[in-house]
C-alpha cells in the first residue's frame, strides 16, 4: 500500500513554466513521487501537511560540493585558493592526506544534515578523497544513510603520487554501488581535468566515465590553472560534450565559454569561493550572453557559507552590481539585471539539469519525485510577505525551513531534522575533526 501525503494550503511555486504557481495551492505526494499539484485538490485518503504560512517549492540542488571537507567547516575562511598558504596547500596538500574511511563518513554525514536543514534536498558530492575503495564505501555509506538525493562523483585524490588502480576503483565502485540508475544516490566521474593532468590523460579519463555511463563534472578555468587554453585542447580533441559540468569558468577564454555552450554542457558557479578566494570574476554574463543559465554550488564549507539562499543573494547581487556598473560608465546595449525569479531557477531546475537528474527532480512537476521543502511565511524575517518569490531569494535563510521532503520522505519537520540522530553525527564529527587535524599537522587559525 502506497501513502500519500496531502501538502495543503500554502503558496506553491513549481518552477515548472506549464503548470505556474499558486497563491493557496496544493501538492498531492503519492509515495515517492508528485501525484498533482494546484488549488484545492479533492483528496480525502491522504495524510494532510498544513502548509498555511509557508512557500511550497522543489528542493534546492547545489551541484558541486566537496562533502568529505564538513568536519573542515570555516578552517580557512581567510585563506586564498592559490599560493603557499592556501586551500590547495592546506586542505588537499596537508589535511587530506590524513583522513581514513571514518572521517570521510564523518564528512560526508555531517555536510549532509547541513544540506537537508538548509533545505537542500540534492548535492552532488564532489569526493576527490578516494584513497582506497574503502574511502568509497564510506562515502557511499553516508549519503545513503542520509535520506538526501545525491550525486556521487568519484574523485581522484589531489595530493601524493597517481595511483594506477584508480579507474579499476571507479568501475568497482559503478558496479558495487551503482549498477542501477534508479536510485537516490547515483555516479559521476570527478576527474582533475585538462589544466591539472595531460590533456591526453584528461581525454582518458572522460572515456573512463562514458564506459559506465556516467556524467563527468569538472573544474576549470581555476585561477592561474585557467588561463592556458587547456578546455580549447579538450575540446578540439572532441571531448566535450553534453554530458559535462564545467565548475567555475572563471579564467576561461570565450572562445571555451562558447565551446562550452556549443557542446551542449552545463555550468556550476560557486559564487562566493569565486570572489573569495581569487579564481576570477564570476563568469555569470558570458554564459547568459550565449544562452546558458547556470546552476550553483557551495564547493567548499571550508571557506564559505553552505546554504543556498545565500548562494542565490552572492549571484544575484554581483551580476547586478556588475550591469549597472556599465550603464554607469555610459555603454550602450548592456544586458538586463537578473531576476529572483531567474536565480531561483538557478538553484533549483538549472541545478537538477547539470546534475543530469532534470527528469526526476528541480521542480514540482506531476510524475518527478517528490523533492519538496516548506519556507516559512510567518517568520519575523520575512512577515508581511509581498512577493514570495522575493521573499524566498533575498529575506529567507535556513531558520525559515520548516519542512524538507526528499523522494516523499520526510527528512525535517517543523524546523527539526528527523530520521538523523543528531548528537551521534555531532560526536562523529568531532572524533574525527580531532584525528585529522592532529595527525595532518595543520594548525588552525589562531583566535
Ligand atoms: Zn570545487
Amino acid at each position: 500500500m502506497s501513502s500519500r501525503i496531502l501538502i495543503r494550503g500554502g503558496t506553491v511555486i513549481t518552477m515548472d513554466p506549464q503548470l505556474g504557481n499558486f497563491r493557496r495551492g496544493d501538492v498531492l505526494v503519492d509515495d515517492t513521487k508528485i501525484a498533482a499539484v494546484g488549488p484545492e485538490l479533492d483528496v480525502t485518503d491522504a495524510e494532510v501537511v498544513d502548509a498555511s504560512d509557508t512557500v511550497v517549492m522543489p528542493g534546492f540542488v547545489d551541484t558541486h560540493r566537496h562533502m568529505w571537507e564538513g568536519i573542515l567547516r570555516n578552517i580557512g575562511v581567510d585563506v586564498p585558493l592559490e599560493g603557499d598558504a592556501s586551500y590547495l596547500a592546506f586542505i588537499l596538500g596537508t589535511l587530506a592526506p590524513a583522513y581514513r574511511p571514518d572521517d570521510v563518513y564523518a564528512g560526508n554525514l555531517v555536510t549532509a544534515a547541513g544540506a537537508i536543514n538548509a533545505g537542500i534536498t540534492t548535492v552532488l558530492d564532489w569526493s576527490h578523497i578516494q584513497i582506497s575503495p574503502e574511502h568509497t564505501d564510506a562515502a557511499v555509506r553516508a549519503l545513503q544513510e542520509s535520506g538526501l538525493r545525491s550525486v556521487f562523483a568519484y574523485g581522484f585524490p589531489w595530493f601524493g603520487d597517481w595511483n594506477p588502480s584508480q579507474p579499476e576503483w571507479f568501475q568497482r565502485a559503478a558496479s558495487t554501488h551503482f549498477a542501477s540508475k534508479d536510485q537516490l544516490v547515483t555516479l559521476a566521474l570527478a576527474p582533475p581535468g585538462p589544466e591539472f593532468t595531460p590533456v591526453e590523460t584528461a581525454q582518458a579519463h572522460w572515456e573512463l566515465a562514458r564506459s559506465v555511463d556516467a556524467r563527468i563534472t569538472v573544474h576549470v578555468g581555476v585561477g592561474s590553472f585557467g588561463q592556458h587554453g587547456k578546455v580549447a585542447e579538450l575540446g578540439r580533441a572532441g571531448a566535450l560534450g553534453p554530458d559535462t559540468t564545467y565548475i567555475h569558468c572563471t579564467t576561461l577564454s570565450d572562445e571555451e565559454v562558447q565551446m562550452i555552450v556549443d557542446t551542449g554542457g552545463t555550468v556550476s558557479l560557486a559564487v562566493p569561493v569565486e570572489m573569495m578566494m581569487g579564481h576570477g570574476m564570476v563568469p555569470t554574463q558570458r554564459f547568459l550572453d550565449r544562452g546558458l543559465a547556470p546552476s550553483l554550488s557551495v564547493d567548499v564549507e571550508t571557506n564559505v557559507p553552505a546554504d543556498m539562499f545565500t548562494q542565490m543573494q552572492n549571484a544575484v547581487s554581483l551580476q547586478h552590481a556588475l550591469v549597472f556598473d556599465r550603464r554607469l560608465t555610459g555603454e550602450a546595449n548592456v544586458p538586463d539585471a537578473v531576476t529572483s525569479r531567474d536565480v531561483l531557477r538557478w538553484a533549483t531546475i538549472e541545478g537538477a539539469r547539470a546534475n543530469g537528474i532534470d527528469d526526476r527532480t528541480g521542480s514540482l512537476t506531476p510524475g518527478k519525485d517528490a523533492d519538496v521543502i516548506l519556507l516559512r511565511t510567518d517568520a519575523v524575517n520575512v512577515l508581511p510577505v509581498n512577493d514570495p518569490i522575493g521573499a524566498v531569494v533575498m529575506g529567507m535563510d535556513t531558520s525559515n525551513v520548516d519542512s524538507v521532503f526528499v523522494a516523499g520522505r520526510a527528512l525535517k519537520r517543523d524546523g527539526r531534522l528527523v530520521g538523523l540522530d543528531l548528537a551521534r553525527v555531532s560526536a562523529l564529527a568531532h572524533e574525527s575533526r580531532d584525528y585529522v587535524v592532529s595527525t595532518s599537522g595543520f594548525t588552525p587559525p589562531e583566535i
